[in-house]
């Protein structure tokens, strides 16, 4: 009999994968989850280090957000948003809009979903404003704003982007204001200002066309956890400011606690035009975007002409299980400090992990909020293959970005979890390191 991971090799078509590295390793094979624990179809559990692709907040199969979509589902399960209205849709938005000030929310179900209507909204403003011309974007070096198309032209990681140019409308790129570009006695205010004034020479000259800037605040996650000060995104609200150009707050990795504020853009005082959320919005549950935007943008489509309208629409927008789970979420953040406990837990996390980012043969160690990230010093392109691997026989899941290790655990840590992302992840980059694969450790085996 064939296994479930080779059955999904056969049959299931892998996101950011090339299917050939599945023949020799096949997919792992999950069967429940429980907290911060993965547990495979043989028994083994692992720690989800990386939040499950950075949706997963408090844990799986959370209580509060169990009991709410198990509620919801005995309601309503699904109605169309255009001409129609519900109860989770309406207190998700009037929630969404207190706690960040902006106003009117629009709904997907994906992160890219929410770039496409922020950069399709902005440009739209400016055209029902009498300024078509302003249509350019402009996105920061090493930034990720997701993979469709739209996307993928605001998107600056080559891998990703490089086979899909013929199909793409660039943006321009400026310099990123990530810290570690800092020359020998800069600090990361000097290189945030460094950029800052990049971006002013980019807008001195490319205003006019331009509709809006978007940029992940405080940390770019997939550029490998670039962390820049806040003082960038102070200058560059500025700029925004100045220039007549949309400020995009791309808050859909960093969002939620992340950065140690419930909003990363928060931690520098300004308020965005527009905010894209996804990711944590519904606590790893289900699929759900939005984008939050201003009163003075809704203002630019309000006409009695249709085509002045935002004619945007996803089948699921809006979709009543998935604004239920982000209202458990906020309920949860409601319920008690989660910036406070999260605090506490990353004490915990740091003291565990604090071996590893010590080692010499580790760079730029840094951390903020529940994010750890440190680059490993190696050019050799299988290392992070080898680490992963070998984190997995660690009963860990983690997934360095090239060489930079990244710990984005849940805000819900076990003694277990927290000693394992500790241990486990320094055992495991010895093994990397040493360039073979560590022996398998004893089946943890949950009863
Ligand atoms: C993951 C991510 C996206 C894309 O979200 P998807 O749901 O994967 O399409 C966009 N922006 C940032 C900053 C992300 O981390």
């Amino acid at each position: 009999m064939k296994t479930l991971a080779e059955r999904s090799r056969a049959a299931v078509w892998h996101p950011c994968t090339q299917m050939k590295r599945h023949e020799a390793r096949p997919p792992l094979a999950i069967a429940s989850a429980h907290g911060p624990w993965l547990v495979g179809t043989d028994g083994r559990r692992y720690v989800d280090g990386i939040s499950s692709w950075w949706v997963n907040l408090f844990g799986h199969g959370h209580p509060r957000l169990a009991a709410a979509l198990k509620d919801q589902l005995d309601r309503l399960d699904h109605v169309m948003l255009a001409g129609l209205t519900h109860a989770p849709v309406v207190e998700l938005s009037e929630r969404l809009a207190a706690l960040t000030g902006l106003g009117h929310a629009f709904y997907a179900s994906d992160g890219a979903s929410a770039t496409e209507i922020a950069l399709k909204m902005s440009a739209h403003c400016w055209r029902n404003q009498g300024r078509p011309q302003k249509n350019g974007f402009i996105g920061l070096a090493g930034g990720y704003h997701g993979e469709t198309v739209g996307a993928l032209s605001v998107t600056d990681v080559p891998l990703f982007r490089d086979a899909y140019a013929p199909l793409l409308r660039r943006s321009a790129v400026v310099p990123s204001p990530d810290a570690r570009g800092a020359a020998p006695g800069e600090t990361a205010a000097d290189v945030a200002h460094r950029a800052a004034r990049a971006l002013a020479a980019h807008l001195e000259q490319h205003h006019a066309h331009t509709a809006a800037l978007i940029l992940e605040p405080r940390v770019q996650c997939a550029a490998g956890f670039a962390v820049h000060d806040a003082a960038y995104l102070r200058e560059v609200r500025a700029l925004c400011d100045r220039f007549e150009v949309h400020l995009i707050a791309d808050e859909i990795a960093v969002g939620f606690g992340r950065t140690g504020h419930l909003f990363a853009h928060q931690s520098a005082g300004i308020r965005p035009d527009f905010i894209c959320l996804s990711k944590g919005l519904t606590g790893g549950l289900l699929p759900l975007s939005a984008v939050l935007t201003t009163d003075a943008v809704y203002a630019a489509f309000w006409d009695d002409d249709s085509a002045l309208g935002f004619l945007h629409s996803h089948s699921y927008t809006g979709n009543p299980l998935a604004c239920r789970a982000a209202l458990a979420v906020l309920d949860e953040f409601a319920s008690r400090d989660v910036l406070a406990d999260n605090a506490r837990l990353a004490a915990r996390v740091s003291a565990a992990l604090a071996p590893l980012l010590a080692d010499e043969r580790l760079a730029q160690p840094r951390h903020l909020g529940m994010l750890w990230a440190a680059d490993a010093r190696t050019d050799d392109p299988g290392f992070a293959q080898r680490f992963h691997h070998a984190a997995l026989e660690q009963g860990l899941l983690l997934r360095p970005i090239g060489a930079t290790l990244y710990w984005m655990p849940p805000y819900a840590l076990d003694d277990e979890a927290i000693e394992r992302l500790g241990a486990g992840s320094r055992a495991a980059f010895d093994a990397a390191w040493r360039g073979r694969p560590t022996a398998a450790t004893p089946a943890v085996v949950v009863p």
